[in-house]
């Protein structure tokens, strides 16, 4: 059987590249468009030098339609992972019209071009950003969305889109069929898209030689703690005690990056399974179903390194809920899928990371 070929839009990224390494691995093709607006063509290097193999790079925006509709035209495309996007929440909030552009023009240009070839299998990297101030703390799919910032706007956005994309399908099946009795029906290929609704992807994959390289000081609290166990930030600011929960910091999903792909790659393969026969649009979260708190992750880590973390209380980040995590049911009865590793896990390979790569790709 012919290998299949998948586009990974943001493939030099942070989970982008994990999902190089795995695809390669796995034995798909990999082509990857990146701007390398946030990531390095160093990542690229080290993919191949995990898997002895190397996509293909087309450097271009995703919102450069002559460049999109070119690499379609060259390729032979099975299948797009959208990762390509922005996603700082707080820079989100200060420059909207740029996230807005980025992401859902972006995500609007690729969906053209895909229509254009005939490429329609798709899975987008959509975030637990989409439910909002959800009442419960545990989500499910079903919860109704209510991003609070542009960032996570942007993402329901594109989830609305996507749905609307396919939906269009099933009204153009009913009027073609209508007037097209005789075309065999083959030549209708539907919308398959799955959108993956990310918790707190963290960690790396166990080589050491791909990772998350932030730009500037890091927002998030893992890419925060390494830098303050290799020297290069003083301290960590641990921000709020007096939440709710059972040790007053805010309690988070943490997911390994390299499970989290694998839930990608689980995605794929149920795009050619009986719930996207007919085409569909559904969405799954990927998380490990349990959360812990930003304590547990700086005693956790303090415990497999042997680092100490020098951190002080401060008061708690506007805009922060207190505790949510993945109810990830359905991505394990739909897509065969769960977490492998554990929190030492992603603590471990996020170490060996940072202390072989300080200063990341540079
Ligand atoms: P990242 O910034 O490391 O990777 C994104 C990649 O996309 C980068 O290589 C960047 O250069 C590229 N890119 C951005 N805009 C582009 C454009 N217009 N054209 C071409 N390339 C472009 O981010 P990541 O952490 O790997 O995240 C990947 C995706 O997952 C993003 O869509 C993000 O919103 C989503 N997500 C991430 C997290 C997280 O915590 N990392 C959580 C939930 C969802
Ligand atoms: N956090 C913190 N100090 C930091 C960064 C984050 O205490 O320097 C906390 C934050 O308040 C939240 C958790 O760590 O409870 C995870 O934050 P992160 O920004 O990594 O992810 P998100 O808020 O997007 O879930």
């Amino acid at each position: 059987m012919n290998k299949k070929t998948i586009l990974v839009t943001g493939g030099a990224g942070y989970i982008g590249s994990h999902a190089c390494v795995e695809l390669l691995q796995t034995g798909f093709n990999v082509v990857v468009v990146d701007n390398f607006s946030n990531s390095k063509p160093e990542s690229l290097r080290r993919v191949h030098a995990i898997t002895g193999l190397s996509p293909t790079l087309y450097q271009a925006d995703i919102r450069d339609k002559q460049a999109l509709s070119d690499l379609f035209a060259n390729e032979t495309i099975d299948a797009v992972i959208h990762f390509a996007g922005l996603k700082a929440v707080g820079e989100s909030c200060q420059q909207p019209l740029t996230y807005y552009n980025n992401n859902v023009y972006g995500t609007l240009v690729l969906l053209e071009a895909m229509e254009a070839a005939n490429v329609k299998q798709l899975i987008f990297s959509s975030s637990a950003t989409v439910y909002g101030e959800a009442t419960c703390q545990q989500y499910a799919e079903d919860l109704s969305l209510g991003a609070i910032n542009p960032y996570g706007r942007s993402k329901q956005m594109i989830e609305d889109i996507l749905r609307d994309v396919s939906a269009a399908d099933k009204i153009n099946h009913a009027s073609f069929m209508r007037t097209n009795d005789l075309l065999p029906h083959r030549q209708l290929r539907k919308w398959k898209i799955v959108l993956l609704r990310y918790f707190n992807p963290i960690g790396a994959h166990e080589s050491g030689m791909i990772g998350e390289d932030p730009n500037g000081i890091p927002n998030n609290l893992l890419p925060y703690i390494l830098q303050v166990a290799s020297g290069k930030l003083a301290q960590l600011s641990v921000w709020g005690d007096d939440y709710p929960t059972r040790d007053g910091t805010g309690i988070r999903d943490y997911i390994h990056v390299v499970d989290l792909v694998k839930g990608h790659i689980k995605a794929l393969a149920a795009l050619d399974g009986e719930q996207f026969a007919t085409g569909n649009c559904k969405a799954y979260n990927l998380g490990a179903g349990m959360g812990y708190s930003v304590l547990d992750i700086i005693n956790t880590f303090e415990k497999v390194t042997g680092r100490a973390i020098n951190y002080k209380i401060a008061p708690r980040r506007a805009g922060d809920l207190a505790e949510y995590f993945a109810n990830p049911a359905l991505a394990l009865a739909e897509l065969n899928w769960h977490t492998e590793k554990n929190l030492d896990d992603m603590l471990i390979d996020a170490w060996r990371w940072q202390s072989n790569n300080p200063e990341g790709y540079e």
